[in-house]
């Protein structure tokens, strides 16, 4: 029933794209895995904001004192969707890229850290000043579990340790066994760190339920674009660094000393790493959409989710030219995020065709997780034919994606999969060659 999400109702579903074949389409936004649509709940308190925007934690005035209200509210807020525990920090970010980056820059002398190929490249690359070890794609959830166990077992047991796992794959949409990851670290002594950006818009969070840590995600991938994110968790490694950037905001007392330098005191709060004006507007609309998510409960929104997901993989499963990207099988729990590819295709021009012919806003490519991508095509590179398959360079190595959420429609879904089975059928016209008949890269 799609009215059961109306409470959660997004912007731009009425949006009209010209199409080359003459005429208008409305626009069917199915790359909700790179950005969302603006909840139109955020739109609204946003709107409704902006007359009263002011300086937050500078101004005398009153609408520097009531932004300052609704920053620290928001903080609040989040920590509430989070389901944070009482001493927790919540930092305001710029993305998820931002808040691991800032966790990779506290950690603690000596640091390990611990992390699939799998993940997407602002968990796996952060920690490269760090001693790394880069873990196998596991092809179950108990084998993720199995090897991260095993890794931690053989390390130094006296030093930190952190691991970092992407909640939900923003290639395969598959759910990883959080709770069962973070009882592994914990029982090795080492902390974890939740890489939510493409769970949180879709599942409850629960840092207490979970155990995890820390927890990063992104406002713009939870129906909030306005360029903030959240990086949340334990205060001690963040108190205990350097701020992320120096500058105002960040420190309580800077003096000249008698030498000529300058003494520092910063600040032991969030606003340790938050220096500088921060984005008011972004983190008001990451609490809106929160607050959104939270009064709406997530019990429709999976179902519905779920519902779709149905739908496109039913749809798909039933082109023997496309292969749909797993690491952990059909059975697995997922999210609405799907990619595939399709045999004789450059994924590419598929996704090209799909939006010059049918108004489908799809993302093709390796989506910023490179090592996962090639491991899921590398590993059976005569079924995702030759445009998939690594040969040297000469044929493009790239997968297409489609994803979905809150205000959906039936229709871009059902238009989505009518739209792939008519270009498998009919869709040379897109599928550029080499007069030898290679697909062109
Ligand atoms: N992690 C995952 C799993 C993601 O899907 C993304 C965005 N594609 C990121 C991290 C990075 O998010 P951002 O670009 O907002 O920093």
């Amino acid at each position: 029933d799609q009215s059961v999400c109306a409470h959660l109702s997004v912007l731009g579903r009425d949006v009209t794209v010209p199409l080359v074949t003459g005429g208008e389409v409305t626009y069917a936004a199915l790359d909700y895995a790179a950005s969302a649509p603006a909840l139109q709940r955020v739109w609204d308190d946003v709107a409704a904001y902006a007359p009263y925007y002011g300086s937050v934690h500078r101004g005398a005035g009153y609408l520097s004192q009531l932004s300052t209200d609704l920053f620290e509210n928001s903080r609040v807020a989040v920590a509430e969707f989070l389901d944070c525990r009482e001493d927790d920090q919540v930092v305001f970010t710029r993305s998820t890229t931002d808040s691991l980056n800032l966790l990779a820059a506290a950690l603690p002398e000596g640091c390990q850290v611990f992390v699939f190929e799998t993940e997407h490249h602002a968990s796996l690359l952060p920690w490269r000043d760090a001693r790394v070890t880069y873990l196998d794609a596991p092809r179950t959830p108990g084998e993720a579990v199995r090897t991260l166990e095993r890794a931690l077992a053989d390390r130094d047991p006296y030093g930190p340790a952190l691991v970092c796992v992407t909640g939900a794959s923003n290639v395969t949409g598959e759910l990883w066994p959080v709770r069962e990851l973070a009882a592994a670290a914990h029982a090795h002594g080492a902390r974890i760190v939740l890489d939510a950006a493409q769970l949180a818009p879709h599942h409850p969070v629960s840092v207490r339920e979970l155990d995890v840590d820390w927890v990063a995600f992104s406002g713009h991938k939870l129906y909030a674009p306005f360029g903030s994110g959240v990086l949340a968790g334990r205060a001690d490694w963040l108190t205990g660094a350097e701020p992320y950037l120096a500058g105002g905001g960040a420190s309580r007392k800077v003096a000249r000393r008698t030498d000529g330098g300058v003494d520092v005191e910063w600040h032991t709060t969030a606003a340790r790493h938050e220096a500088g004006s921060p984005n008011v507007i972004g983190v008001y609309a990451i609490a809106s959409a929160c607050k959104a998510l939270t009064e709406a409960g997530f019990g429709d929104l999976v179902a519905r989710e779920q519902y779709l997901i149905g739908k496109v993989r039913e749809g798909l499963a039933e082109v023997p030219e496309v292969k749909v990207l797993s690491l952990f099988g059909d059975e697995a729990p997922r999210v609405g995020v799907i990619s595939f590819v399709v045999r004789g295709w450059n994924s590419s021009h598929f996704a090209a065709a799909l939006s010059a012919e049918y108004g489908i806003g799809v993302r093709d490519g390796l989506f910023c997780a490179h090592p996962l991508v090639r491991t899921l095509l590398g590993s059976d590179p005569q079924d995702v034919g030759e445009c998939g398959a690594p040969d040297g360079g000469t044929t493009s190595l790239n997968a297409i994606r489609v994803s979905f959420g809150a205000g959906t429609p039936d229709e871009h879904v059902d238009r989505f999969v009518r739209a792939v089975k008519e270009l498998v059928r009919d869709g040379a016209r897109w599928n550029y060659r080499t007069e030898d008949g290679r697909c062109v890269p």
